[in-house]
């Protein structure tokens, strides 16, 4: 038998039961927009950023490094 306990979550399965499938749902959807490009913004380029540590982002271009989301970077607002 195949397991499947994971449910419809799919990575994010790897929170267990902790959180709830709401933010688990949620979770999904961040890491998926995580792995799209974002603009950096000292060197305005389009890029990937690396995820130094929870929240701390880096730009690979410039090593622009800022504190952000800790998903999704986030910055300008
Ligand atoms: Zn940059």
């Amino acid at each position: 038998m195949r397991w499947s306990h994971t449910k419809v979550v799919g990575p994010a399965g790897r929170f267990g039961a902790r959180y709830g499938m709401g933010l688990r749902k949620k979770v999904v959807q961040v890491e998926a927009k995580q792995r799209g490009r974002h603009r950096c913004p000292r060197c305005k380029s389009l890029v990937r950023f690396r995820r130094i540590a929870f929240g701390i982002w880096a730009c690979p271009k410039c090593d622009y490094v800022f504190a952000g989301g800790a998903f999704v970077p986030i910055y300008g607002r």
